[in-house]
């Protein structure tokens, strides 16, 4: 199964490099951003599983990040689970 947009759910092509002005066919909304990155994992550091990447505000907004690379996420599938939600809140108590 391909991706699918992080926002609205549409499949979409991974074929063809992924552009700063690319945008989701169906929702209108970028997809040169972490949302759509398959780096983007929101347990981690920055938000982003790429040690390199430099750090990027704005998650949802086309970035110029040169390791992204689409991947979208499934359809229906939350972007965040409580477990892990709890999990981030225990490693927050303890930092420092
Ligand atoms: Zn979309």
């Amino acid at each position: 199964m391909g991706p699918a947009c992080a926002f609205c759910g549409a499949a979409l092509e991974r074929e063809r490099e992924i552009g700063r002005r690319d945008v989701c066919p169906a929702c209108r909304r970028d997809l040169h951003c972490c949302l759509q990155c398959r780096f983007y994992d929101r347990n981690v550091h920055h938000e982003c599983r790429e040690p390199q990447a430099e750090y990027v505000k704005e998650k949802e907004v086309a970035n110029f990040c040169d390791y992204f690379e689409l991947y979208g996420r499934l359809r229906g599938t939350p972007t965040e689970d409580p477990k892990a939600k709890v999990k981030r809140a225990l490693e927050a108590l303890f930092k420092k």
